[in-house]
């Protein structure tokens, strides 16, 4: 089943090399996790001796690809400007750390407007600072957008307002991230079958470009399509089943984005080997279709 690279989010906490070592416990061949407290303004870079550690690890690991995932509580789209302000500090922060520890990239979640703004200002601040944060961080390293369950104000639950941010922000360095679940949820997707996986992502390329979505947040839903209701399930476990992940497998035009589970864990400890497993059954099956 070639090279497609298949892992999960993973913890680093004891130091960033202890993400390799349970990359490796995995079996992944792609991971994400967090740079920095998730739930802080403020990210630590850290110490040279960390990364060193850290890169010792994953070279002799079966690692390809890492990805961070920037705080919860950065939202460009704010209307308030000290929070946007604060969010593009943040966001920065954390992809200087990507830099560092020489990580492809940061995938961000698209924030939310609020009352008092309308979606085009939204748009508009969410777009300026983007810019600001790859102008505070030069490098080849990407910023990666990902796709919401929509609801409310929430930004980025289309592929038609992803793109129209892409293309304003206009940087080979920004890409997109593309989460299974928050797809189904926004009603981005109804179903995950070949024709609705063929329409859905002729959308996406016309939009954005299949080669841009860079990875897939490989989740199960634990609620109903539309139902702008953010929550994960393991896979085969909740609306999406399976089935449509074998479908989703054998959709060539994403064997190049790396595949990373936020599944719950059948145990609760976040993606485990038995989601690993199912998952790589998915492509195994799909392989021997054709
Ligand atoms: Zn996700």
């Amino acid at each position: 089943m070639n090279n497609i690279l298949l892992g999960g989010h993973v913890s680093a906490s004891g130091g960033l090399h202890k993400a390799i070592e349970n990359a490796e416990a995995l079996g992944a061949t792609c991971i994400q996790f967090f740079g920095a407290s998730p739930r802080q303004w403020f990210a630590k870079m850290p110490s040279p001796d960390e990364i060193n550690t850290y890169k010792e690890h994953l070279k002799k690991s079966h690692v390809q690809a890492v990805y961070l995932h920037a705080a919860y509580l950065a939202n460009l789209a704010s209307p308030s400007a000290e929070s946007h302000e604060k969010s593009i500090k943040s966001l920065s922060e954390h992809l200087a750390i990507v830099t560092a520890i020489g990580a492809n990239g940061l995938i961000f979640h698209m924030g939310s407007g609020g009352k008092g703004t309308t979606r085009e200002e939204a748009i508009k601040k969410t777009i300026s600072g983007m810019k600001e944060v790859l102008k505070n961080v030069p490098g080849t390293t990407q910023l990666i957008m990902e796709n919401s369950a929509g609801g409310g104000q929430k930004l980025g639950n289309t592929a038609h307002e992803l793109g129209e941010i892409f293309h304003a922000v206009n940087s080979p360095r920004v890409k997109v991230c593309f989460d299974t679940a928050h797809a189904f949820e926004a009603g981005a997707i109804t179903a995950y079958d070949a024709p609705n996986i063929k329409k859905t992502f002729d959308e996406w390329d016309r939009h954005i470009g299949l080669a841009n979505i860079v990875t897939i947040h490989t989740n199960d839903s634990k609620t109903v399509c539309n139902s702008n209701h953010d929550r994960h399930e393991n896979l085969g476990e909740g609306y999406i089943g399976i089935d449509g992940f074998r479908a989703l497998a054998a959709e060539k035009r994403l064997h190049h984005a790396a595949w990373i589970l936020e599944v719950p864990g059948f145990d609760n400890n976040g993606p485990d080997l038995k989601n690993m497993e199912l998952l790589r059954k998915c492509f195994a099956e799909s392989s021997t279709k054709k």
